[in-house]
Formats: structure tokens, C-alpha cells, sequence
């Protein structure tokens, strides 16, 4: 907790000490701790870190884990803009997936046929940088699912997201060819649902009881838009990037989590980042959320945590945001670093960091994998083909390993 804000540990000392206490008297122990278990709940106030994949949500409970919380620039500590929201009925929904996020997602040890529902703010790269990764890494590492991808029109259809995704198909037309008749490729499949930039309120999205709306952003061009996810009582509200608006004044009230971003000072963009001074105003304000300008947000809408994001958050710049922060609000506050995970329910919000395995695989796929098609396989040229060493007398019998293993009768392609 050392880097965490002291609102952040505020919460977590309050619900930590309450927790705990509950947690005694239940055992008819009051003042005992009891010791962890590997079915620790999250409720259970002892466990300080979440383990990802050791804890099961409760039916009424949904997690929130922050994936990239940082800036276009990606580093070590934060990887650019992407949420994951995890619901007790098994739902899973990303929103925005910027660069370097898809390392983050991969530490939640999630399979990849579970995580099939990315919802994109808009079309900057720190909000989708990683589709590419995710989309195609994903298909090779055991998702065998279309990715469904929902994302904002813009002012005209090259501004939106369905040409984005058809370019970003025609980009990657040379991966895509390697793969169909190598490996079960059903997961490459797209599936783009483009809704109106300038829907406000509307539904985007329902099923299995989840609500998703959009609202109108102001940010970069028209086509940027926030969401709104609502879930058995529970209200989670994204802001992606915009200034403060109308739209996220009036939808957002009382959310449960509210997640807005909340940008470096304009002074710190200049003597930190090295900004000319008009450039820091005009990003730092005009483009952006100013911590003063985050305050006055959610004063406004009066959430039961605030969570603010997409800033490099560091032991020098915290204490400052914070400060400005506090000068404009004083509700309940967490400043997100990666990894920041927060289980909300109708009853408290636990607001814990995750633990990071650096050697997780990817899960096995919930669905069998088919033999691939090799009828799809696109042929190497003569030329290509005739510079092949074939090495028979290595690859035979790997070859012979696996076939009589697995009672099979493949033979190598190059002989
Ligand atoms: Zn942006
Ligand atoms: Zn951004």
C-alpha cells in the first residue's frame, strides 16, 4: 500500500477493520483472526492481496480491475487505458484496451474464451493499442470465439469503428494467412456492433441481466463516447477520456464506481513532461480532466467511489493530485495505479492490489480445439519451399513420438 493514495487506504482500513471485526464475531471468536485458506473469499478481510483465479465473486458482487490506467506512453508501471469488469453471474466485459494492457489482462489467468466483449471508447491508441495483441495473441493462445468489439460512429463512417476494424483485418492479412490452416482459427473471427456517437443514454448492449449505455465525450473529435454498465442494482460508470460534460453530469449520478480520468496538473505537463506552457494548458484542460475539474465532477454526481485514472502516477505527482483533487471534493477517492482491483457490492468496496504471476500461460480454452483446416493453408512458392532443411533424421521421430502417443499418423510437411 505503500504507493496508494491515503484515500485509497482509508477505504481499505475502514473495510479491513470492519471486515475484520465481522469476520471474529461470526466464529463466535471476536478478536481472533482466523487463518487463510485457500478458499479465502474475497470478503475475507485478512487477505490483503488479490490472487487472481483463487477467488470466486459473490452472486451479487462485481470486480473491477484497473489493466491501464497510464498515458500513450507506455512503461513498466502502467500500461495505457483498459478495465476489466467481472460480474457474479460469469459475465466479463473490457472497456477500452490500450497499449501494453494485454500483458495486464493475461496476469488475470482468464481464459481467453471467456473474455470475448470489448467495448472501445474511442479510437485513440491508448484506448485500443492492444486489439491487435489480444485479437490475434489470443487466437493463437486458446480463444476459439469471434471477438465482439462495440464502438462509436464518428462524424463520418472513416471515423468510426467499423472501418477501423475492417483496416486493422486488412493490416493484418499476412498473420491472418499464416494462421487458418495451421491452427483452429474460429477465434479470429471479428464481430463489430458501431453504435451512434451521439446517443445519449441509449443501450448499446443487454443481455443476462447487464445494461450497457453510452453517453456523448468531449474529447479529440466527434466519435468518443463513455459508458455506462448497470448490473442487479449495481452502476459502474466509464468515462474513457472527455472533459467534464453534460452527459456523464446527469447519467453517472450515484454510480457505485465511477472511473474518470483525471490528467497530470498543466503545471507538472510542463516541468515534468515538457510541455510548452499553452500546449499543457490546452491538453491538461481543454483536452483533458484537471484534477480541480475530476473534483468538481464528482462532487456533482456524487458517487460512492471515485476513481480516478490516466496519469502517471508516481510518490512525487500523487501528493499533488491529490491536493487539487481534495480542493474541489472530499467523498470517498481512489488515484489507480495497474493492478488496482476494487470488489464492489451493495454492502462495502474493497479496493486491494493484485498479485502478478511474470511466468502465468494462458488458461486452457473452455471450448475443444478442432484439427486445423488445412485445406485453408496458403502454400509457400517454389523458391521459398527448395530453401527448407528437412533434417529427417530429427524430425521423424518427433514426429513418431507424438503419432504414437496420440495414435495418429501425421507426417511432415517439408521431407
Ligand atoms: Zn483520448
Ligand atoms: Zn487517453
Amino acid at each position: 500500500m505503500s504507493s496508494a493514495s491515503k484515500g485509497v487506504a482509508a477505504v481499505a482500513l475502514v473495510v479491513a477493520i470492519v471486515g475484520g471485526y465481522l469476520w471474529g464475531r461470526s466464529d463466535g471468536q471476536a478478536g481472533r483472526v482466523a487463518p487463510l485458506t485457500q478458499t479465502a473469499s474475497a470478503k475475507k478481510a485478512e487477505l490483503d492481496v488479490y490472487y487472481p483465479a483463487t477467488e470466486s465473486l459473490g452472486k451479487n458482487e462485481m470486480r473491477v480491475v484497473a489493466l491501464g490506467t497510464g498515458m500513450p506512453s507506455v512503461r513498466p508501471k502502467q500500461a495505457a487505458a483498459c478495465w476489466l469488469v467481472e460480474l457474479g453471474n460469469g459475465e466479463k466485459f473490457l472497456f477500452d484496451i490500450g497499449s501494453g494492457c494485454h500483458e495486464r489482462l493475461a496476469a488475470q489467468k482468464i481464459p481467453y474464451d471467456l473474455i470475448d466483449k470489448v467495448f472501445i471508447g474511442h479510437l485513440h491508441v491508448d484506448h485500443m493499442g492492444d486489439l491487435p495483441s489480444f485479437w490475434l495473441g489470443g487466437t493463437v493462445m486458446n480463444r476459439l470465439t469471434p471477438l465482439r468489439i462495440w464502438g462509436p460512429s464518428g462524424a463520418t463512417p472513416e471515423y468510426g469503428t467499423k472501418h477501423a476494424m475492417d483496416l486493422m483485418e486488412q493490416m493484418y492479412v499476412w498473420d491472418i494467412g499464416t494462421r487458418g490452416g495451421v491452427i483452429d482459427f474460429r477465434g479470429g473471427q471479428l464481430d463489430v456492433t458501431e453504435f451512434a456517437f451521439d446517443g445519449v443514454n441509449e443501450v448499446i448492449y443487454q443481455d443476462k441481466g447487464v445494461t450497457i449505455r453510452s453517453i456523448p465525450a468531449v474529447h479529440g473529435l466527434d466519435g468518443a463516447v463513455s459508458f455506462i454498465l448497470e448490473w442487479n442494482g449495481l452502476k459502474f460508470a466509464y468515462s474513457s477520456d472527455t472533459i467534464p460534460n453534460k452527459w456523464w453530469a446527469e447519467h453517472t449520478k450515484g454510480a457505485d464506481i465511477s472511473i474518470h480520468e483525471c490528467f497530470l496538473p498543466s503545471v507538472l505537463l510542463v516541468t515534468k513532461q515538457g510541455f510548452a506552457p499553452l500546449e499543457a494548458l490546452n491538453v491538461g484542460t481543454q483536452g483533458h480532466t484537471s484534477p480541480e475539474q475530476f473534483g468538481k465532477v464528482m462532487s456533482a454526481t456524487k458517487p460512492r467511489l471515485a476513481v480516478g485514472y490516466h496519469f502517471y502516477n508516481d510518490f512525487d505527482t500523487q501528493p499533488e493530485v491529490m491536493r487539487r483533487v481534495r480542493k474541489t471534493y472530499d467523498g470517498p477517492l481512489a488515484l489507480a495505479v495497474d493492478y488496482m482491483v476494487f470488489n464492489v457490492s451493495k454492502e462495502e468496496i474493497r479496493v486491494r492490489m493484485s498479485a502478478v504471476d511474470e511466468e502465468i500461460w494462458p488458461s486452457p480454452p473452455m471450448k475443444k480445439r478442432n484439427p486445423p483446416d488445412t485445406s485453408k493453408a496458403i502454400p509457400f512458392s517454389d523458391f521459398t519451399r527448395s530453401g527448407a532443411i528437412a533434417y529427417p533424421e530429427v524430425v521423424q521421430p518427433i514426429y513418431d513420438e507424438i503419432n504414437e502417443i496420440y495414435d495418429t499418423d501425421y507426417e511432415p510437411v517439408f521431407k
